[in-house]
């Protein structure tokens, strides 16, 4: 019960945040612990891990996709590479989505419950006000979420990065 009292008030307090000064960590973790204990529970066929393709490098020699994002070669020149395979073979899907609206897509085309998934301050302001975040699952296109999140902590749409290990230990 305290758990869903706290997770409301962080929750819309994170909305009027210019008036609290609520910072986007204490949202992310917050809502990742909201749902980590139900998120166990999912079936692993179900979860994705869905990076963003600005953590692509430069060079990627990846296809596109119109179905499934980028189609990662595992080449090394990122840590996607690595990512994905940790992901398969833990039993995740695994995507490189190009924008929120595909992703939005992926998830009711693949049926997902879960996602573990990788954004930007930005996107994840965007998120928390556009989608309607409840304590049962974030909602998408019709469907109920569970998430783990991760915070890019570097990025300016050129130049970004995130703590791959905290991809790991999430998954
Ligand atoms: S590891 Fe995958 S996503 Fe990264 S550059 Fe290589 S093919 Fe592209």
């Amino acid at each position: 019960m305290f758990k869903k009292i706290k997770f409301l008030a962080v929750l819309y307090s994170y909305k009027l945040k210019g008036i609290l000064g609520l910072k986007r960590n204490d949202v992310m973790s917050t809502i990742n612990d909201y749902y980590r204990t139900d998120f166990q529970k999912l079936e692993k066929k179900d979860v994705a891990v869905i990076l963003p393709h600005c953590l692509i490098n430069n060079k990627c020699p990846a296809r596109f996709s119109k179905f499934d994002g980028v189609l990662c070669k595992k080449c090394d020149l990122c840590g996607c590479g690595e990512i994905q395979k940790s992901a398969k073979q833990r039993g995740y899907q695994f995507y490189i989505t190009p924008s929120v609206g595909f992703t939005k897509r992926l998830v009711q085309r693949k049926n997902l419950k879960g996602v573990i998934g990788v954004a930007c301050d930005y996107e994840i302001e965007r998120g928390i006000h556009s989608e309607k975040v409840t304590n049962r699952g974030i909602r998408l296109n019709g469907r109920r979420i569970k998430t783990q999140g991760i915070r890019l902590h570097e990025y300016d749409c050129i130049h970004n990065n995130v703590d791959w290990e905290k991809i790991e230990e999430l998954m």
